[in-house]
């Protein structure tokens, strides 16, 4: 199943292993380098699908660790610092950062940039136009959606929201999120149209009871699509 690799290097003892808490909680598969040299070797042997780099680590800064990774490959970086100068921010970017954020930042405004990093940055591993679970199976070109092998017919909307859910499954997707990519809204303030579909399309997919529902509330943050069989 997808599952999404985030490496971070960080120096920091307690912000490293509490964003790997984050990234798992939300679906990531997640490591942690406390210095340069390190984040390097982990970066070539597990080609995460998002770095999050400190700049002020110890002996081999992120400025250097950001070069040598665009050296040798183009997947995103989001750069972390704690200054919040402007020059740092056009430093980043310039060097080939992706994106960026000061400390201290919201774990939930983290998941979101990490979302939209992946989806301008797709990995082959997400680009699948077909998907199947053994519950449940999509075709992504036909739109067609089966529930074990019963075809089941969506609302144009709920269909845009199911392919967002499952093709990022396993991962908490935030409702702003949803509504940017199923709704096209930026302001992130109508969440009830969020709840409503998902209300529909537990219905239409027979999955109302609460207990085993693959289609998951995260606790007032988001929705994860849970496949059934690694439930
Ligand atoms: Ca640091």
């Amino acid at each position: 199943m997808t599952q999404f690799r985030v490496l971070v290097i960080e120096d920091d003892p307690d912000i490293g292993r509490s964003l790997g808490l984050v990234l798992e909680r939300a679906g990531y598969v997640a490591a942690w380098a406390s210095d340069g040299e390190t984040g390097l070797e982990r970066f070539t042997a597990e080609l995460p699908d998002v770095v999050l780099l400190d700049v002020g680590l110890p002996e081999m800064d992120g400025w250097e660790v950001l070069e040598r990774i665009r050296s040798m490959s183009p997947n995103p970086v989001l750069v972390l610092t704690a200054r919040g100068l402007e020059s740092e921010k056009a430093r980043g970017l310039l060097s080939g950062a992706d994106d960026y954020m000061t400390k201290p930042f919201s774990h939930a405004e983290l998941l979101a940039r990490i979302g939209a990093l992946l989806r301008r940055h797709p990995s082959p591993r997400g680009e699948q136009d077909a998907y199947d679970d053994g519950v449940l199976s999509m075709q992504f070109d036909r739109s067609s959606v089966r529930v074990h092998g019963r075809e089941v017919n969506l609302t144009p909307t709920e269909l845009r929201l199911l392919v967002e859910l499952v093709r990022r499954c396993d991962q908490v997707v935030s409702v702003p999120e949803l509504l940017k990519a199923v709704w096209d809204d930026p302001s992130g303030s109508r969440t009830d149209r969020v709840k409503f579909t998902v209300m529909g399309l537990r219905r239409r997919l027979g999955w109302t009871g609460v207990e085993g529902c693959p289609l998951e509330n995260a606790r007032g943050f988001g929705y994860r699509y849970r496949p059934p069989t690694s439930a």
